[in-house]
């Protein structure tokens, strides 16, 4: 295997059944990475125990292999990977980046006028020491004042400026749980991870993994983001609040259907294909260039 050889990969969360917004995830980064002779991992995001549903990361790797798709090496899974977070946390520790942070939710969302969608920025109250008195709860990393950009393959240039975008965010959770958006980095180098395709609703975490990547000295891979899914009504699609349905339950052919979503135009001969060969058809034909970059509705 060369060195320049892509690397992509799925990363779904356990927290129910694919729903149609992972599985075009899984649709386009397969294709993609498939396309260009790549190898394609799967990782269980099982990190987030309390939302993690028992049996979910099954039913997942079920669907996935019954509509055809192949995945290379192990199967990752991120409960299993508590070391390699903290070696992380220990190098960013040694670099001064990190510091202990004693606020309370309901603390930060009452020092914010404007709380956007992902909360408040974090103020800074914790990042000169904790006052006398106070309890270390999370911990924070300190981000530079700076922008951080990428060139998207779907949206194009991207890029927040982490101090007044952001904020220095929580790298360990106050339950002890380290956060995705180091775990998420963490496990892409390991992998060699070169090509993250993924859902545009990581879009505006992409400049935090960013800086990440950057500070623990490891590659950026390139990043393509594909058109969100959702609800009718606008909302996002969750596993966790009962809008999924298993692909393989809703009788239409639900690999033509996320191809579509992905703008893709398949030969009429093969519209009534099973999935299995419309996947195969994705391997050889899919064109990155018709990929719509919007967020939209699907229903
Ligand atoms: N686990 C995330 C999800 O299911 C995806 C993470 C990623 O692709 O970076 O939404």
């Amino acid at each position: 295997m060369g060195k320049s050889t892509v690397t992509g990969r799925f990363a779904p969360s356990p927290t129910g059944p694919l729903h149609f917004g992972s599985l075009v995830a899984a649709v386009g980064s397969y294709c993609l990475a498939r396309r260009a002779g790549g190898r394609w991992l799967v990782r269980i995001e099982d990190l987030d125990t309390p939302r993690v549903v028992p049996g979910a990361a099954a039913e997942i790797l079920f669907t996935l292999e019954a509509l055809g798709f192949c995945w290379d090496g192990e199967i990752v899974w991120q409960s299993r990977r508590h070391d390699a977070y903290l070696a992380a946390l220990e190098q960013l520790q040694n670099k001064g980046l990190l510091y202990d942070c004693a606020c309370s939710r309901k603390e930060i969302l009452a020092s914010a006028p404007h709380p956007g969608e992902e909360g408040p920025v974090y103020p800074g109250t914790c990042r000169q020491g904790l006052s006398a008195g106070r309890l270390p709860r999370a911990v924070r990393v300190r981000v530079p004042d700076r922008r951080f950009s990428f060139t998207d393959g779907v949206f194009g240039q991207y890029g927040q400026n982490l101090a007044a975008d952001v904020g220095d965010f929580i790298l360990r959770r106050a339950d002890g749980m380290v956060a995705y958006q180091l775990a998420v980095v963490v496990d892409d180098a390991a992998s060699g991870v070169n090509q993250v395709v993924r859902g545009a609703d990581l879009l505006g975490s992409t400049p935090r993994q960013i800086f990440l990547l950057n500070s623990l000295d490891l590659p950026v891979p390139a990043y393509l983001h594909l058109p969100l899914v959702l609800n009718a009504d606008g909302s996002k699609i969750s596993k966790r609040n009962g809008e999924s349905d298993n692909p393989l339950a809703g009788g239409d052919n639900i690999i033509k259907k996320a191809l579509e979503w992905l703008g893709q135009e398949i030969p009429a001969e093969l519209r009534t294909a099973p999935p299995v060969e419309l996947l195969a058809w994705g391997e050889s034909c899919f064109d990155v260039g018709r990929i719509p970059a919007i967020y939209g509705n699907c229903r």
